[in-house]
């Protein structure tokens, strides 16, 4: 944990250094006010959200009458702190009830780092002493069965999954959920496809996992996968998705190596649901919870 605070510290401090900067100037003018939306734009936290930081933080400034730097720190932390919202539950849905496994949904367009996720989300549970199922119900493409299970082997998981390329998604979510129920599984943890070029064919299918796996069990969580590097688009993407299906937390990959961590607050607001998940690198070790108080301690330092 301790090494991916410092990896989100590194992407997140660029920015952090840029923004304290610029507010600890004497006298601040109005360019200087603008480099500072533009600075908090560039991080994708959206027009909304820069507007109200920034009102937020000329208000006390005016207010107070003082640029000092550990004064203006301790504004920027609040106000961040409060746009990024600690209040919102972040748990993750992973524990048996009555007689059967916590399903959790992974949703998301290819390349996002959604088969990642999944094979890290494993590992996290393992640790916990978990017993878990993976489903490869992404069977469009063979080789996406593929990774999953060798990301089941490598984080000591199995995988449910079709030997037949194209076989119906939802009957593999099924025969997961099914085998999670008869081997007492704690969590199965279902991979789904995300062509987005058959954006209609793609969400009935969701939505037809989803129907069929509640035969069985409560479909407690839908996690939807979101690359942090890919802005607006990504997030128009986001939305797409939460029209069709319920989503009940983010996952937010590639969070290392940008400083684009403003997309937390922006897409929080956009989907109302909370970012629940980083990823922060390859590795099987390279997702953490998220925790709005290291986020935010990552950006003023
Ligand atoms: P999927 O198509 O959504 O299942 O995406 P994959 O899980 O195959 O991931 C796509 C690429 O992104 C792979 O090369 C992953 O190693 C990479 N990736 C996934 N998550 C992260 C992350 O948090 N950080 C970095 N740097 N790369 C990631």
């Amino acid at each position: 944990l301790q090494r991916l605070r410092a990896r989100l510290a590194r992407s997140n401090t660029a920015m952090g250094h840029v923004l304290l900067a610029l507010l600890s100037r004497e006298g601040l003018s109005e360019s200087d006010w603008e480099d500072v939306e533009d600075t908090l734009l560039a991080s994708d936290l959206g027009v909304e959200a820069t507007t109200e930081l920034v009102n937020a933080l000329r208000t006390q400034v005016k207010i107070e009458g003082t640029t000092d730097p550990e004064v203006v720190r301790s504004w920027l932390r609040t106000d961040l702190l409060r746009l990024v919202d600690p209040t919102m539950d972040r748990r993750i849905a992973a524990s048996r009830t009555e007689n059967h496994p916590a399903v959790i949904l992974v949703v998301g367009v290819n390349g996002t780092g959604k088969t990642t996720s999944v094979g890290k989300l494993g590992r996290v549970l393992v640790a916990e002493d978990k017993d878990i199922l993976f489903g490869a119900a992404d069977t469009f493409r063979a080789a996406a069965a593929d990774q999953l299970s060798t990301w089941g082997e490598r984080v000591g998981v199995p995988t449910v999954r079709s030997q037949l390329e194209g076989a119906d998604p939802a009957s593999v979510a099924y025969e997961a959920v099914k085998a999670g129920i008869d081997l007492e599984s704690d969590v199965v943890i279902i991979d789904t496809a995300g062509r987005l070029h058959t954006k209609r064919g793609l969400m009935d299918e969701l939505g037809k996992i989803k129907r069929v796996v509640e035969k069985l069990a409560p479909v407690g969580e839908v996690l939807l996968v979101l690359d942090a590097t890919t802005g607006q688009n990504g997030m128009r993407q986001a939305e797409e998705f939460a029209k069709e299906v319920a989503i009940t937390g983010i996952v937010l990959t590639k969070l290392d190596g940008t400083a684009k961590g403003g997309i937390v607050v922006n897409v929080q607001r956009k989907l109302g649901v909370p970012v629940k998940l980083i990823g922060l690198g390859e590795g099987p070790d390279d997702l953490a919870p998220f925790d709005p108080e290291a986020f935010v301690d990552a950006i003023v330092g």
